[in-house]
């Protein structure tokens, strides 16, 4: 598979390009996209940029069905020198194959899927847009293609890359966001998928968004699935404390999806010489902390925000207003170092940074 070349069927015409003022995430997507097949007992094939278009599939497929199907997120940006780097891309594609393998889907050659990917964004190139706090946000992603309603691994398979100009994040500066601890619904539990970028973690997910969201909260702190009692993600993103100096994140433990940001916040924080650990954490003890005046800063996760800092949580009815409601300094100073490194601003000096 290594050696397969991709074919490049370029677009005829081009779409107009958004506005790079005014983008919405996940609303336009670029001229092309890379597919690839897999058929079982050949593996697979047939690599290819074609133009951005739909798929058609079988009513049937087992996609439809038993949601056999996992993603990814990554992002590439446009440096002022212009060139264009992704961030630690690999791991990206280290876990789509760790998804697969949950939930017996095929694994992808890593080195092949960066290749693609690479290739698909010089295609593509002049749709990253240039303005601060832009970057162009990668999609790739595997569905099951099987024409069958039984219950069982399908056969086929196929691999797409899709491309969106997505705007900054934060338009006027980082904002702290509300969250509902959330005491009914979980997100995850130990021995299910919660550690698998896939689609039906999210669709289980909506209706305790749709609930917080009445009451006013943005997102939903999730409990772990057994006792309810210890902290495992916010939203769709990982999550820290900083507690009497100390920073905390829950420790891995098959139900938290491992974050590339995560990883990449620890690693700077031992860089950096300050005290990270990874554990367990109660919602009481985070409370607890807060009541005392120890808890100095909370904050989210991951690729599409990088940081997303906490100014309230709202648990068994009673408000606990972090950092007075505003973004910390440890926060920020995370959030201007990985998009410093991510955008070419700043000199990476972990290695992070791959250049297409
Ligand atoms: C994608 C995701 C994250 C963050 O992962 P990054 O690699 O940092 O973007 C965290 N939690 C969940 C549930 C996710 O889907």
């Amino acid at each position: 598979m290594k050696d397969q070349q991709i074919e490049i069927n370029l677009a005829t015409t081009r779409k107009e390009k958004p506005d790079f003022n005014n983008l919405q995430f996940g609303r336009t997507f670029t001229d092309h996209m890379f597919i690839m097949d897999y058929t079982e007992g050949k593996g697979w094939h047939d690599p290819r940029i074609v133009p951005y278009q739909p798929i058609t599939l079988d009513p049937a497929a087992t996609i439809f069905h038993y949601g056999q199907t996992v993603f990814e997120g990554l992002k590439a940006y446009l440096t002022k020198d212009e060139k264009v780097f992704l961030f630690r891309p690999t791991k990206n594609f280290e876990r789509l194959n760790r998804s697969s393998a949950r939930l017996c889907m095929p694994e992808l050659d890593e080195e092949l899927a960066l290749n693609a990917l690479k290739e698909l964004i010089r295609v593509d190139r002049d749709w990253i847009p240039n303005l601060e706090g832009t970057s162009l946000y990668i999609r790739p992603f595997i569905i099951s293609t099987e024409v069958h309603l039984g219950v069982s691994a399908a056969l086929t398979y196929q691999f797409i890359i899709i491309l969106s100009p997505v705007g900054a994040y934060y338009k006027e500066g980082i904002n702290p966001v509300k969250i509902a601890v959330e005491t009914e619904f979980v997100r995850a539990v130990q021995g299910g998928t919660g550690n698998a970028k896939t689609a039906g973690n999210y669709a289980g997910a909506l209706k305790a968004q749709e609930v917080s969201s009445k009451s006013g909260y943005s997102q939903v702190l999730w409990l772990d699935g057994k006792e309810k009692k210890y902290v495992e993600e916010v939203g769709s993103m990982n999550v820290f404390f900083k507690i009497n100096g100390e920073i905390i994140t829950p420790e891995l433990n098959g139900s938290i999806l491992e974050g590339v940001t995560r990883d990449s916040i620890i690693q700077l924080l031992q860089h950096w010489g300050l005290p990270i650990v990874e554990r367990k954490i109660s919602m009481e003890e985070v409370y607890q902390a807060g009541l005392d005046g120890k808890l100095e800063e909370a904050f989210g996760t991951g690729t599409a925000a990088v940081i997303s800092p906490i100014g309230e949580f709202f648990w068994k009815n009673e408000k606990l207003i972090i950092n007075n409601g505003e973004t910390g300094p440890l926060a920020k100073k995370l959030y201007d170092a990985l998009t410093g490194i991510q955008n070419g601003t700043l000199p990476d000096s972990l290695g992070w940074v791959e250049e297409v």
